[in-house]
């Protein structure tokens, strides 16, 4: 998958009040093969507008989407139908997904069916495969979804998911509906599935240290952009955007001895109606100098595969960030 420059505008108000909202402002990103990118940033940053444009669940209002060598940004629904079936998505309610009438093995067979022309019967074999695939037995086939907890319908959600083979799976949030203790055993089991079919993730959540458990690379998302974009270990231990470093220091650290100092962010996460000046980040930034309300900071490579959108990207990886 590559994504380049993508935006998207929703219009708000009405007669002179109205106006354009930018919910995606600029976003470049790939996803090789048998990759995970993480999307991480807080609510309203447009992570999940950017699941929902690469699965062309939205229209996006500018840039290109490249997936298997095919520009599908600009294609219609009726060209992206055969595309469909190599995209999946799982989502953050399971339970939602899950149509409670059908038992979960007429669930997970449905694609297997409508798509792939397979017979019921050929279908619900398929199924009962999968279900045992994704750790919940054979057995699991003739239940409803009610009959399952949180984590067990999420399994049923991968399950169908996978049935079509697809190449890449949208997951936006997709354990955080779930106890924490559930939330490992899910993001194990995507991992596993990653071993065993090559399949990428685009991985969207709120939450840093689930999406450090399974990323192999990490997009930092602020205000409809992204901020900084690197391997996970990059990220995490040498971040180079004063928002990314913010972020970390709010996630707890139990096997250290001294706990980081908590960067607290100043303000509110300002409107994207009406965005800041400059760096966007600047009116909340520990670091932000005067040139920073004026002049917007390039998405730049600071260094080999590591992306940040700071004037000051290479001195922040060091300076220790004071609470302002
Ligand atoms: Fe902070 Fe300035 Fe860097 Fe923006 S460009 S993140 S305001 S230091
Ligand atoms: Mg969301």
């Amino acid at each position: 998958l590559q994504v380049s420059n993508l935006k998207k505008s929703f219009p708000y108000g009405k007669g002179a009040g109205a106006g354009q909202v930018r919910a995606v402002d600029g976003v470049s990103f790939t996803v090789q093969e048998g990759e995970t990118l993480g999307i991480v940033g807080e609510s309203g940053c447009g992570k999940s507008t950017v699941g929902r444009l690469v699965l062309r669940l939205l229209d996006l209002t500018e840039g290109q989407i490249r997936f298997g060598g095919r520009e599908i940004g600009c294609m219609s629904q009726r060209e992206l139908r055969p595309l469909r079936r190599q995209m999946q998505c799982v989502f953050q309610d399971p339970y939602a997904s899950l149509n409670p009438r059908l038992t979960v093995g007429q669930t997970v067979a449905e694609p297997l069916i409508v798509q792939d022309k397979l017979s019921r019967s050929a279908a619900m074999a398929r199924a009962e495969q999968l279900l045992d695939l994704v750790g919940l037995g054979a057995g699991a086939a003739s239940l409803y979804p009610h009959e399952f907890s949180g984590g067990q319908r999420q399994r049923i959600a991968i399950a169908r998911a996978i049935a079509l083979q697809p190449r890449l799976i949208v997951a936006d949030e997709p354990v955080s509906a779930l106890d924490v203790s559930i939330q490992a055993q899910i993001v194990n089991l995507m991992r596993d599935l990653q071993e065993q079919t090559k399949i990428s993730y685009l991985f969207i959540s709120h939450n840093l240290s689930v999406v450090s458990h399974i990323s192999d690379r990490v997009a930092v998302m602020y205000l409809g952009r992204i901020v900084e974009l690197a391997s996970r270990d990059d990220l995490f231990l040498r971040p180079r955007h004063p928002y990314t470093k913010a972020l970390l220091t709010s996630v707890p650290e139990p096997d250290v001895e001294r706990p980081r100092e908590r960067i607290l962010l100043r303000g509110e996460v300002p409107s994207a109606a009406n965005p800041p000046s400059g760096c966007p980040f600047h009116p909340r930034c520990p670091a932000a100098e005067v040139r920073c309300s004026i002049e917007t900071p390039a998405f730049r490579e600071t260094a080999p595969g590591h992306f940040a959108a700071c004037h000051f990207a290479e001195t922040i990886e060091s300076a220790p960030l004071s609470v302002s």
